[in-house]
């Protein structure tokens, strides 16, 4: 947590909440979404109810796509799951929520999501919140904070709404039964060309990797900390360690292929760093990169400690370990 608490922006602080909150369940990417669509409009309030409308179609459109997950929800929770799987051919065929949704929604949101938003595992919670809570009623106003209008109005907002995205189809397909299981045996691997999260074992594609690991290096270059581009142009994915030392044989570490060895890099800096193994600097920086997600929930902490540990190499050994491969730099 200390890698967001270094710089205390708003934008860290979305991230904290979008990244490094509990993710029991994916209601609170919902929530982001709906956050970020109204006050992108310059909304500096909305009601609940106005609230409902974004949050229950993202649910309703996800629901499609992965079970929701969470069996043993409570009971609260798990009416509101069968309500979504109800009327969710109709909301979709609409595209807007059902009257029956919509009731469901503003009557669980506050408990379920609002009241939750802002907390992290063992802390006070993000440092600059994005709203303040209502009392429950449809009609009453949820105020939302400058920091919110800041992160929503920015032109890195692109980024933050791909975030946001990549990282809920991540912790669907963790909570989804097949591919969860497999994510826990051997994690996440990226396709040949890079562009593409994989489930090892089915090879199946889950998400974008160019948002995977861009929040875990506050947005920017991991070589020259240059803030990347908002619409993620000419954005990279690079390979700390380069593939090409698995092709010699000469390598007896984890998967280079794997998201621990993974960074986003701007355009200048991704042809000019090619095939050269990183500096000890960059070694460092890859591991408070990777230190970061570790600190996150599943899935993709689950799949860099997986690899760690599967070398026998806790977190707290990395150090030691990437020092031990000093005599892969040139
Ligand atoms: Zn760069």
């Amino acid at each position: 947590m200390q890698f967001y608490r270094t710089e205390p922006t708003a934008f860290s602080s979305w991230r904290m909440a979008i990244l490094m909150g509990a993710n029991t369940r994916t209601y609170k990417f919902a929530l982001g979404h709906a956050l970020l669509a109204l006050a992108a409009e310059g909304r500096d309030s909305a009601t609940l109810a106005e609230i409902a409308v974004p949050y229950s179609l993202a649910i309703a459109q996800h629901s499609q796509q992965y079970p929701q997950a969470p069996r043993a929800g409570s009971l609260g929770e798990a009416d509101y799951l069968s309500i979504v799987a109800q009327e969710a051919d109709d909301t979709l065929t609409a595209g807007a929520a059902t009257e029956r949704l919509m009731a469901a929604t503003v009557r669980s949101m506050p408990g379920m999501v609002m009241s939750k938003f802002h907390n992290l595992r063992g802390t006070d919670g993000v440092p600059r919140p994005f709203y303040e809570m209502p009392d429950r009623s449809a009609g009453s106003l949820v105020r939302f904070t400058p920091d919110l209008r800041q992160v929503a109005q920015s032109p890195y907002m692109p980024v933050l709404q791909q975030e946001l995205v990549t990282r809920w189809a991540l912790v669907e397909s963790a909570f989804d039964a097949d591919i969860g299981s497999s994510l826990v045996r051997s994690g996440l691997l990226v396709s040949d060309d890079s562009e593409l999260v994989l489930d090892l074992v089915r090879r199946a594609p889950v998400a974008q990797t160019r948002p995977a690991p861009i929040g875990f290096q506050y947005g920017r270059c991991f070589y020259c900390r240059t803030p990347l581009d908002g619409l993620l142009v000419d954005v990279h994915v690079d390979h700390v360690y380069p593939y090409s030392l698995m092709t010699t044989g000469a390598w007896r570490g984890p998967d280079l292929n794997g998201v621990w060895n993974l960074v986003v890099a701007c355009a200048p800096c991704n042809p000019a760093k090619s095939n050269r193994t990183p500096t000890e600097a960059e070694g460092r920086r890859l591991i408070q990169r990777n230190e970061a997600i570790l600190a996150s929930p599943h899935p993709l902490k689950r799949t860099v400690s997986l690899l760690l540990n599967s070398w026998g190499h806790s977190s707290t050994s990395f150090y030691r370990w990437v020092d031990d491969l000093a005599h892969f730099r040139d």
